[in-house]
């Protein structure tokens, strides 16, 4: 079975885990790249990294980024060096950035050294950056305007957020292969990602959401929300900040044109007649993943759906 799963960072690569761990599952991940950012001169992808290392095993688990085993030896000797270090880098990650940066000095686009670098690294599933030209998350405060990685990192997600854009996203292009994964698969899933600063991005790529309405494949999502909140990060304030409702409902509209089925967790079980009059099919489940067998019977109740549609 063919699934394509669109994917931010974190929450993504818990389910993406899940995924893979399917029997029959041929998965391809289109990544975002709106929270793509520049450190001591390197190119780094939080979201495609995250996920790269998540599925070759080598992600750190507790952090939520970057490598397992991780060393900072670069990091603390660039602090020595008057460089600012709240973007923290890790030793063994620096490796994929150099090798990252390098390629795209060549000229190589994002989508084949993302392809190379997965490939190296054991990744069996295809990783695909939702676009290979620029696309910046701009988080728009009182103060002026902060990229997402000075907001979410540098000021810890403290601002007060009057808007969120994605800047470059009108003159990008999908990526070579990410028309084709969506419309070619049987399965598109959403992961349980960030609706603003993970999934926006990607959405907001033109062409993306045209393939989305034509895509023969059952669309499913995960939420990212539960109860009043999200599970973890930014997402509650920043969908407020847009004015979308901080519910399962609020999720749900965002993608309900194209949306079959937005699985839910048990305590919103509620909100599925909500759902219904948006169009959208409610998956009621236990959807916080603590651990491996979490992650799989997550991926399955969602793949479920699609093969009981
Ligand atoms: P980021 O780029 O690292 O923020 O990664 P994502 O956007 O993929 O992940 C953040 C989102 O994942 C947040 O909105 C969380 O609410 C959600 N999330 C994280 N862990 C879980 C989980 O175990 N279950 C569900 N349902 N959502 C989760």
């Amino acid at each position: 079975m063919h699934v394509t799963a669109l994917a931010g960072g974190t929450g993504a690569a818990k389910l993406l885990r899940g995924l893979t761990a399917l029997p029959d599952v041929d998965l391809t991940v289109i990544g975002n790249t709106g929270d793509d950012t520049e450190v001591w001169g390197l190119h780094v992808c939080p979201d495609l990294d995250s996920v790269t290392y998540a599925l070759a095993g080598l992600l750190d688990v507790e952090r939520g980024w970057g490598r397992r085993d991780e060393t900072f030896h670069c990091r603390d000797a660039m602090a020595a060096l008057g460089e600012a270090t709240w973007f923290s880098i890790g030793d063994r990650d620096a490796a994929t950035h150099l090798v990252r940066t390098a390629a795209l000095r060549r000229g190589e686009p994002l989508s084949r050294v993302t392809a190379t670098i997965a490939r190296r690294l054991g990744v069996a599933s295809r990783i695909l950056p939702m676009s290979d030209d620029p696309v910046r998350t701009i988080v728009d405060t009182p103060d002026g305007p902060l990229a997402f990685q000075e907001y979410f990192v540098r000021e810890h997600a403290r601002a007060k957020v009057r808007d969120v854009r994605y800047a470059g996203a009108a003159d990008a292009r999908p990526a070579p292969g990410v028309v084709e994964a969506l419309v070619s698969a049987d399965v598109i899933v959403l992961c349980p990602s960030n609706p603003m600063t993970s999934i926006g991005p990607i959405l907001a790529v033109p062409g993306i959401v045209d393939a989305l309405r034509s895509a023969p494949g059952f669309v499913v999502g995960v939420s990212p929300i539960v109860g009043d909140r999200a599970v973890s990060g930014p997402a509650g304030e920043l969908m407020r900040a847009r004015g979308v409702p901080v519910t399962v409902a609020g999720v749900a509209q965002l993608y309900a044109p194209w949306l079959a089925a937005l699985v839910i967790d048990v305590r919103d079980r509620e909100a599925s007649a909500r759902l219904r009059d948006l169009g959208v099919r409610a998956v009621v489940t236990e959807t916080i993943m603590v651990n491996a067998a979490h992650e799989r019977a997550l991926a399955r109740v969602a793949i479920e759906a699609a093969r009981s549609a």
